[in-house]
C-alpha cells in the first residue's frame, strides 16, 4: 500500500526526521489559507499523487505570494498530472501539499529497501540526489553507497556516519544525517514498510546555517502487515488505486491490472504466474494477474469475470483452474452464471483439472455455451492466443 508524500512526511516527522513546515489542501482557498499557518515568504505547492517524477512534469512549483499559491493550487487541483511513472492518461490531482520553500544547497538520495539476497533492510544513499536512483545506477554506479542493517541491532550510528562521509557530508551535517537515517529506519520497521525513499534529502540554508532535511518522501507498506497497522490503513487513498484492484480486494480476489488483452482467471498465485508466462511464450499478452484463491464459489468466479471484463482491452478470457481445495463443478457453475448474467461475448478458454473435473466438464458441455476447452496449460495458452491473433 502506498501513501502520499505529505502523509509520509507527517509520519516521519513523528520519528524526528526534519521536514519543511507544511499543510495539505483540497481546494485553492484552503491552500491560500494554509500559508498563514505555515509562515515564511516563499512556498512550494506540490501535487499529491501516488507517483514520482512530479518535478519535471510541473507538479512541484515554487511561488512567492499568496495569490500565486492560490493560482497554482487552482491549476493543479482537478487536473491530470502525467509523469513518466503514471500512465499516458496521468493521475487526477485531488490534494496539494503546501510547504515553506527551502533554499537548497545540495540534493542527496536516501532510500531503504529490503534486499532479497541478504534478506535485510538495506540503506542506499548517493551524492546524486533529485534524479532517479535507477539513472544513477546506470550512469554512475560508483556513486551509490549501500549499507546492510542487522535486524537484531538495528541501524547503528557508525553505519550512518560511514554512509554520510561516503556521500560527501561534512561537519555537523554528519550528525544530523544519523538522526535522519535512524528516524526513517525506525519508522520503516515499526510501521511494516517495504520501502522508504527520501529523494531529495537536501542540505538547505536556514537562518544562515546549513541543515539536512527530507524534501520528498515516498513510503510503501507491506499489505500483509496492515492488520496491525491501523494508523497506516487510515492513510489509504482509494482514489489513487485502480478501481478494479480495489473492487477485487473487496471480493477476496488478488487482481493486478496489466497491459495485454488476454484476461486471466486462475487459482493460486504460482499458477497465475505460470499462466501469464505461457501466454507470453505463445506470443500473447496477459491483461491481468488474478488469483481467485481456494474454494472459489460460483459468485466469486462471476465477480472475477466481471472485474476482468471491466478492462476494455480484454478480448479473450483464459480460465485456468487446478482444483485442490477448489471444485471444478463450482467453477463451471460460476462460469455459466457469469456468461448468462454478464452476457459475455468474448471467447472463454477453459482449462479445468483436479477435484470434480469430470463433473465440471460435463456442466460446461451441457450448458451449450461456446466454451473453448483445453486439456492443459500449454494448450489453453495456445488457444487463447489464437483467438486474439490479428487483433
Ligand atoms: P518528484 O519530482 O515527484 O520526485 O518531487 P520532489 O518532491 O522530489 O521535487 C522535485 C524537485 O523539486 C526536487 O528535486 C527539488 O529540486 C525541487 N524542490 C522541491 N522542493 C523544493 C523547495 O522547497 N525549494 C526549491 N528551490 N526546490 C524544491
Ligand atoms: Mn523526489
Amino acid at each position: 500500500m502506498n501513501i502520499h508524500e505529505y502523509q509520509a512526511k507527517e509520519l516521519l516527522k513523528t520519528y524526528g526526521v526534519p521536514v519543511p513546515n507544511g499543510k495539505v489542501a483540497f481546494s485553492d482557498a484552503e491552500a491560500a489559507r494554509a500559508i498563514e499557518e505555515i509562515g515564511g515568504s516563499k512556498w512550494v505547492v506540490k501535487a499529491q499523487i501516488h507517483a514520482g517524477g512530479r518535478g519535471k512534469a510541473g507538479g512541484v512549483k515554487v511561488v512567492g505570494s499568496r495569490d500565486d499559491v492560490r493560482r497554482v493550487a487552482d491549476q493543479m487541483l482537478g487536473s491530470h498530472l502525467v509523469t513518466h511513472q503514471t500512465g499516458p492518461e496521468g493521475q487526477h490531482i485531488q490534494r496539494v501539499w503546501v510547504e515553506q520553500a527551502s533554499v537548497i544547497k545540495k540534493e542527496y538520495y536516501l532510500g531503504f529497501v529490503i534486499d532479497r539476497a541478504s534478506q535485510r533492510v538495506t540503506l542506499i544513499a548517493s551524492s546524486e540526489g533529485g534524479v532517479e536512483i535507477e539513472e544513477v545506477a546506470k550512469a554512475n554506479p560508483e556513486k551509490i553507497v549501500k549499507e546492510i542493517v542487522d535486524p537484531a541491532i538495528g541501524l547503528l550510528p557508525f553505519q550512518c556516519r560511514k554512509v554520510a562521509v561516503a556521500i560527501g557530508l561534512k561537519g555537523k551535517l554528519i550528525q544530523q544525517s544519523v538522526k535522519l537515517m535512524q528516524g526513517v529506519y525506525k519508522c520503516m520497521v515499526e510501521r511494516d514498510a517495504l520501502q522508504a525513499e527520501i529523494n531529495p534529502m537536501a542540505v538547505v540554508e536556514l537562518h544562515g546555517e546549513e541543515h539536512l532535511m527530507a524534501l520528498d518522501a515516498k513510503m510503501n507498506f507491506d499489505d500483509n502487515g496492515l492488520y496491525r497497522q491501523k494508523a497506516v490503513v487510515d492513510l489509504r487513498d482509494l482514489a489513487e488505486e485502480d478501481p478494479k484492484e480495489v473492487e477485487a480486494s473487496g471480493h477476496g480476489l488478488s487482481y493486478i491490472a496489466l497491459d495485454g488483452n488476454i484476461g486471466c482467471i486462475v487459482n493460486g498465485a504460482g499458477l497465475a504466474m505460470a499462466t501469464m508466462d505461457a501466454i507470453i511464450l505463445h506470443g500473447g499478452r496477459p491483461a491481468n494477474f488474478l488469483d481467485v484463491g481456494g474454494g472459489a464459489s460460483p459468485e466469486k468466479v462471476t465477480n472475477a469475470c466481471r472485474i476482468v471484463l471491466e478492462d476494455p482491452n480484454v478480448k479473450t478470457i483464459l480460465v485456468n483452474i487446478f482444483a485442490g481445495i477448489n471444485r471444478c463443478d463450482w467453477i463451471a457453475q460460476g462460469l455459466i452464471q457469469a456468461c448468462t448474467t454478464l452476457n459475455i461475448q468474448a471467447p472463454l478458454v477453459v482449462r479445468l483439472a483436479g477435484t470434480n473435473v469430470e463433473e465440471g466438464r460435463k456442466i460446461l458441455q451441457e450448458s451449450r455455451l461456446r466454451f473453448i476447452t483445453a486439456d492443459n496449460l500449454d494448450d489453453a495458452a495456445a488457444k487463447a492466443v489464437a483467438t486474439v491473433k490479428g487483433s
